[in-house]
């Protein structure tokens, strides 16, 4: 047996911190050929490897092709400069009318509100943005919520990041406290990969948190793939529901890692198994250094239509693709026959 140094009586914040960021680790504890070595380090020098312990402990021990390893390990292929794919996929500089805050469709606002991850996923759309430049800092959260506060379009505010569960629990108490005083903001979602990487973090004090909020509260895990939900997730998931938290998940589809009818439907069969429903298949954002991830567009119509006649209506998530200045997140047209 391998050690993951999965000790339950560590805090969150230790966890975290105990992430594995050595690629030789994360090759070793996987009993993985150490040839895979050079190429991880030079593609976790553009952007770091890090995964939590108990992450890694969901994946399959000398299996190079486990759907948990592969969208952590950094690979050569991140290196190369396909044509087509960009540093800033969605243009974001651009909705950006004060720093972390995204007003980019009508009703919501989204803010960037901490840098950092949880874990590294290597196909994010995020791996060469600004997260630093783009995070005001302690105090500079007035500005934004001076914008929601004037703005009375806006009925929901979504945490974003980096991942916004990765701030600890008094910022969100102080934010929170603040949209209290903004009548017109009855939700507040929060985007998040943490209960499903790092179930550690939905603590007392933090379900605590979520049940006394005046919003109603909307969770958007970021799940991939069925092998990731263990029984911490669950456990998470059924606590964040006694609460009274909507939970819904949405899915980046990844070419090796969900790319087929089976592991999808498996998939949402899971979720919602552990009272989370399937809201969005994301197309991947055309992000340089993760189109070996990409699938061709008729492929992610044929799968959502695979999903569509093997499962419950509400069961199928809407497949959808972002495109800089579009007003929504577009539909994926489906097959047509
Ligand atoms: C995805 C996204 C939202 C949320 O869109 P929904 O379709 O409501 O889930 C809001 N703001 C920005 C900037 C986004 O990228
Ligand atoms: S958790 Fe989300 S934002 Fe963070 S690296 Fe993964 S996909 Fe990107």
């Amino acid at each position: 047996m391998i050690d993951f140094n999965l000790d339950k009586t560590i805090s969150w914040q230790t966890a975290l911190s105990q992430a594995i960021q050595d690629p030789q680790e994360l090759l070793a504890l996987l009993e993985l050929d150490p040839s895979l070595l050079a190429a991880a380090k030079s593609a976790a020098n553009l952007f770091p490897l890090k995964v939590p312990r108990g992450f890694a402990a969901r994946m399959q021990k000398g299996n190079v092709n486990d759907p948990l390893l592969k969208q952590v390990l950094p690979l050569g292929a991140e290196l190369l400069d396909v044509a087509g794919y960009q540093q800033d996929p969605l243009q974001e500089s651009d909705v950006n009318p004060i720093p972390g805050l995204l007003h980019k469709y009508q009703s919501r606002v989204l803010l960037t509100f901490v840098g950092t991850c949880g874990i590294n996923c290597r196909y994010c759309f995020r791996r060469h943005f600004p997260y630093g430049d783009n995070n005001p800092g302690t105090d500079g959260w007035d500005r934004a919520l001076d914008y929601i506060a004037k703005d009375s379009s806006i009925t929901e505010v979504i945490l974003s990041g980096g991942d916004p569960l990765v701030a600890n629990d008094k910022s969100l108490w102080a934010l929170s406290e603040k949209l209290n005083d903004i009548p017109h903001v009855k939700r507040l979602r929060i985007h998040s990969r943490m209960p499903i990487v790092l179930p550690e973090r939905i603590t007392a004090d933090f379900l605590h948190w979520m049940g006394q909020l005046k919003q109603k509260p909307v969770l958007v895990t970021h799940c991939n793939h069925p092998q990731e939900i263990s029984p911490a997730v669950e456990q998470a998931m059924q606590a964040l529901s006694d609460v009274g938290t909507v939970l819904l998940n949405q899915t980046v589809l990844l070419k090796g890692v969900n790319d087929n009818v089976d592991t999808l439907v498996d998939l949402s069969e899971a979720l919602f198994a552990a009272g989370i429903q399937p809201y969005y298949l994301h197309l991947l954002d055309k992000v340089q250094g993760a189109a070996h991830f990409d699938l061709p567009e008729e492929e992610a119509k044929n799968l959502h239509w695979g999903l569509n006649q093997r499962l419950s209506g509400y069961l199928v998530p809407k497949l959808v693709y972002e495109k800089a200045g579009a007003p929504a997140k577009l539909p994926v047209e489906l097959y047509t026959a």
